[in-house]
């Protein structure tokens, strides 16, 4: 079925790995971590993993785990406000959104300012109408299950109606476990997410034409 609704994640997916952009943000998450509780980097790295693994997000974790009582400091210590000294601007992608006629959000486990800043950089704002960010996920994200369901009954849409796009595949498993629709954006892993059946392509610009192959494949 062709996609009525198009839910985007953003880092990542939006523009690619190389920007270095997320490998900042993680530096951020592991220095705060180290702070917070005190422990050397490479601990804080582990566990960090640990954290992930265990709750999806490093945030969630420390939540959960260690009562943190400032997520708002955390996320604003983590998120660089200088999103340009890491992307680069790619008309093309523009071009790509806006030519799509299905309507668009982005679901993505970053929050608002930063989602904002990344998008008004890459002159894209405009073609989302909303963006699902970390609060209005209760400061819980992907893979957590919930946060699909309450994103589809905010836009009032059915999984089956829409194509969730995302670079990870860990995110897009619980929704393609719903019945909805998933994409994977990857230079690699192609191998990974075959064996689950969720097709793969190396760039978001390649979206137009996956589309187009779906449709001629109906
Ligand atoms: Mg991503």
């Amino acid at each position: 079925m062709q996609p009525a609704y198009i839910l985007f994640d953003l880092d990542e997916t939006l523009y690619p790995a190389s920007s270095g952009l997320m490998k900042e943000v993680g530096r951020r998450m592991t220095e705060y971590v180290s702070g917070f509780l005190k422990v050397d980097p490479e601990k804080a790295l582990s566990l960090r993993r640990e954290l992930t693994r265990k709750y999806g997000t490093t945030l969630k974790g420390l939540l959960v785990e260690y009562d943190l009582g400032t997520a708002e400091e955390y996320l604003e210590y983590c998120h660089p406000t200088d999103v340009n000294k890491y992307l680069s601007r790619d008309p093309e992608l523009a071009q790509v959104l806006t030519a799509l006629a299905v309507p668009k959000s982005i679901l993505t486990n970053s929050p608002l300012e930063h989602a904002e800043r990344v998008l008004v950089y890459l002159r894209v704002r405009n073609c989302f109408e909303h963006i699902f960010d970390v609060r209005f996920n209760n400061l819980s994200g992907k893979p957590d299950p919930e946060i699909y369901l309450k994103t589809l009954s905010t836009l009032k849409r059915d999984p089956e109606e829409v194509l969730f796009i995302d670079d990870r595949l860990a995110y897009l498993l619980p929704f393609q476990s719903m019945r909805g629709q998933v994409l994977l954006v990857s230079a690699n892993g192609r191998e990974e997410a075959q064996s689950h059946r969720v097709p793969v392509i190396g760039d978001i610009k390649e979206l137009p034409d996956f589309l187009d192959r779906m449709a001629a494949a109906e």
